[in-house]
């Protein structure tokens, strides 16, 4: 896990870093009665050996950090702002100028919901409120007796609805956009489309019975039945009125002459190497 949490500002509180090691799989939110950097300035002077919360972030009463997230203990490092769940939990304290009864702000509100997403997505919690101590997600200080020994109601009725209503909500909707599908690169344009192989030797033709034994009929041969059926089939595939019988009669002869004077083939009625393929190649119209 990467202990730092991107779009946040790390600041740490000492050069010294004694905490345990712990695995976070809930994220607990606190209003601070102070200010950002007034906040800061207290967990410093204690450095990681007094109380300390993983994050801050700015509001209004903090001019330049509204909607700032600062981080100033590791993901992976207790943080010890929350009793019995220092043991498992990451914290965010969040400011309120003094006066926990104030909402979180628009900027303040923004920041927030982007922490809690990025921390799902990190830390692999779900982006919803515990049920219990022993759930993972997000939580608040006063949920749970024994995260609160001094039974306060932090962070207060009106951000405990706002985390609710808004925080969690948001961070639901940014977690489940799935990361854009991998652009994949176009190998080939359709290709043409090609014709089977003429049945014939070069010179022979599909055409009306003939002594000539250059034409095949279908009409003496099992081999020039199959050949034809497949041309008289896709001339039908085409739209023109055929029926596929093998045979080259009245309709293959008249939809034969048709066809090349449409394509502006040679009009000869019959099917030969070119008026076969144009049968495949050419565009239907
Ligand atoms: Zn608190």
């Amino acid at each position: 896990m990467e202990p730092l949490l991107p779009g946040t500002l790390w600041r740490p509180l000492a050069a010294d870093n004694p905490e345990p090691a712990i695995v976070p799989r809930v994220l607990i939110i606190h209003t601070m009665v102070g200010y950002l950097l007034g906040t800061e300035s207290m967990f410093r002077a204690g450095g990681y050996d007094g109380t300390e919360s993983t994050f801050g972030v700015g509001g209004e009463w903090d001019g330049q950090y509204d909607g700032v997230a600062f981080q100033w203990q590791r993901l992976d490092r207790q943080a010890d702002a929350n009793y019995a769940a220092n043991a498992y939990a990451n914290s965010v304290e969040t400011s309120d100028g003094g006066d926990p009864s104030r909402p979180w702000g628009a900027r303040q509100l923004a920041a927030l919901i982007t922490l809690t997403a990025t921390w799902c997505r990190i830390t692999g919690n779900p982006p919803v409120l515990v049920g219990s101590p022993n759930g993972h997600g997000i939580g608040y200080h006063s949920q749970f007796a024994n995260w609160n020994l001094s039974s306060h109601t932090c962070p207060g009725p009106v951000r405990i609805q706002q985390l609710l209503d808004i925080v969690i909500p948001g961070a639901a909707a940014i977690f489940s956009v799935p990361p854009p599908a991998p652009v994949v690169p176009v190998v080939a344009v359709s290709a043409p489309p090609l014709a089977p192989a003429f049945p014939l030797p070069a010179g022979h033709w599909y055409g009306p019975p003939s002594p000539d034994p250059r034409s095949h009929s279908g009409f003496y041969s099992a081999t020039d039945r199959t050949g034809l059926n497949r041309w008289q089939a896709q001339m039908r595939a085409r739209g023109w009125a055929i029926t596929p019988d093998g045979r080259f009669g009245p309709q293959s002869d008249d939809v034969c002459r048709r066809f090349q004077n449409e394509k502006g083939l040679a009009v000869d009625g019959h099917v030969g190497p070119i008026t076969w393929a144009a049968a495949w190649t050419a565009p239907v119209t």
